[in-house]
């Protein structure tokens, strides 16, 4: 290899045509294929959400930007269990997640990669992002249901309640490892420490109906039911019901008492669903660009009204008479970090009560 100093200025210009050549060419050959740049007008959407209005949402989002998304669509463990599987090679950009729980166990397990925006920082409360990690969309409070012939609505004016021993055979939970038990043990944990948030794990698992099974809508209809006085939900279940095609269900569940717990106190547990850039994402500024949309004005009054939720954006109005139906209240201020930070604790709490 001939040192530089024995080129001639003849030998320079000619290999500096060459390395100008060499640069152009594959460009000009590629020109046809999609580039680097073109891979970014599309986007791999990893949502456990599966509502049809969500689709016009996208539809919307890509006329906008000319961006295409690719959803695809499972639980929220599965999507989990999948994104894990692919590692590096996982083509997902965003992930989407329900409850603050399982956005932690993703950020804890490193799925999500920081995102810097103004817009996301600005638009999206404090208390429902990670700072960079992940960001939250709407909101949902965890909420008490009651037959108003068994019990009165002095009985159960706080979480605290359920543990009651005046409640022994009539209290309905799924299972205490779901993320939402989790999350709301999370919340007490905060506000009332580790002793007595396993003392109310005990009390309320002491004042079960039955061994928990199905979700938040089973727990609902058992109250219906009889089989319970009193059940545990997130608020877009019992909406769902009073918005059900079926005239008996609706009739139900426009019978049950409802209770917006802790309003002398610490407010209503809400909680979170949202999202965050995958942390091996092909298409990162895409993913960014859909997340900025989603805390966008309209798109945040339709992603929320799907599910029946709160938008996370202040002053963004809703269109949800049943949801509006059931009042106003005192909402938890707690960050979601802080429930993020709590799981752990609440994981053994549950294990140690036996809370199956
Ligand atoms: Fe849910």
């Amino acid at each position: 290899m001939p040192k530089p100093q024995f080129l001639t200025k003849t030998r320079r210009r000619w290999i500096g045509v060459g390395l100008m050549a060499a640069l152009i060419a594959p460009t000009l050959l590629l020109s046809p294929l999609p580039s680097a740049h073109a891979k970014d007008l599309e986007l791999n959407l990893y949502s456990a959400r599966h509502y049809s209005s969500d689709q016009e949402l996208y539809d919307a989002f890509t006329k906008q930007t000319g961006i295409k998304i690719n959803q695809i669509q499972a639980g929220d463990e599965a999507l989990l269990e999948r994104i894990k599987s692919e590692g590096k090679a996982s083509p997902a950009d965003v992930i989407l997640l329900a409850d603050a729980a399982r956005l932690w166990k993703a950020q804890h397990e490193g799925l999500f990669q920081p995102v810097q925006s103004a817009i996301l920082r600005n638009s999206v409360p404090a208390a429902f992002q990670s700072e960079t990690l992940w960001f939250g969309f709407t909101t949902r409070a965890r909420i008490i249901v009651f037959d108003k012939s068994k019990i009165s609505p002095e009985q159960i004016r706080l979480y605290d309640d359920l543990a009651n021993p005046a409640l022994k055979g009539k209290v309905c939970t799924r299972s205490g490892t779901h993320p939402y038990m989790l999350s709301l043990l999370a919340s007490i944990i905060a506000h009332q420490g580790e002793q007595k948030a396993e003392a109310w794990a005990r009390g309320v698992v002491a004042n079960l109906a039955r061994t928990p099974r199905g979700g938040d809508t089973d727990q609902i209809k058992g109250v219906i039911s009889g089989e319970c006085a009193v059940a545990l939900t997130n608020s877009y279940y019992l909406v769902r019901l009073l918005k059900s095609p079926k005239a008996e269900e609706r009739e139900a569940a426009a019978k049950l008492g409802v209770i917006w717990p802790n309003q002398g106190s610490t407010g209503t547990h809400i909680n979170v669903s949202g999202g965050g850039v995958a942390r091996y994402a092909p298409n990162p500024d895409s993913a960014k660009k859909f997340l900025e949309f989603l805390a966008s004005p309209a798109a945040q009054a339709q992603f929320a009204n799907a599910n029946n939720e709160w938008p996370v954006v202040a002053k963004v109005a809703i269109n949800n008479p049943e949801l509006h139906g059931l009042g106003t209240f005192k909402a938890e201020k707690l960050s979601v970090a802080a429930i993020g930070q709590h799981q752990p604790t609440a994981a053994r709490i549950i294990d140690r009560s036996g809370w199956k």
